[in-house]
């Protein structure tokens, strides 16, 4: 595909990168597991970093692991309930709407059919980066990645990202890390962009 008929991306991670899961589900048997979307609330800055990059031209591309479908711990309903909050709440702080939003239910271990599976969309594997720039025809060699856990960056760079376009956030104390949070990250993206 031609070069300029495509365009740049900022891949995301969702949880606790864009959305805050670590600190709203502590007390819940299985941390991290959010599945309810009275309980979603943005990272802070999450909403006005994302406008930023949005105005500087670059397409705004969610990508999220949800293996607790695979677990049982909930459904695609809830994943999705999840989804459109965070939708509604960038859209109401920054005017923000995402250009894309791909999730993996899949986990080997799990023990819910048909998602207790291997599956190509499953990070560090490439499958959601790639079909998400083959649908958005996005621009790899020029795109961005942000997440929290190295798989987020490991998924982007097997993805054909370059490994210093791809930010690891200090969010979950995964070390090292590049930058501390989203608003972080953004910035040192706005500088390589152009
Ligand atoms: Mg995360």
């Amino acid at each position: 595909m031609l070069a300029r008929f495509m365009r740049a991306a900022v891949f995301l991670d969702r949880d606790d990168t864009i959305i805050d899961t670590q600190g709203v589900t502590a007390d819940s048997s299985r941390p991290g597991d959010l599945w309810r979307p009275e309980l979603v609330r943005l990272m802070p800055g999450a909403a006005g970093a994302l406008r930023a990059l949005r105005e500087a031209g670059l397409a705004l591309v969610v990508f999220t692991s949800q293996g607790g479908v695979a677990r049982g711990g909930y459904g695609l309903p809830e994943v999705e309930a999840v989804n459109d909050r965070m939708r509604d709440l960038l859209l109401e702080h920054s005017g923000v709407r995402l250009d894309g939003l791909y999730y993996c239910p899949y986990h080997p271990t799990g023990s819910v059919a048909p998602f207790n599976i291997e599956h190509d969309w499953r990070k560090p594997a490439p499958g959601m980066i790639r079909t998400a720039s083959r649908e958005l025809r996005i621009d790899v060699s020029a795109s961005f990645a942000v997440g929290d856990k190295p798989r987020d960056v490991e998924a982007a760079v097997n993805g054909g990202l370059a490994r210093d376009r791809c930010f690891l956030l200090a969010t979950s104390g995964e070390s090292p890390a590049d930058c501390a949070d989203l608003p972080a990250a953004a910035r040192l993206i706005l500088g390589r962009a152009r």
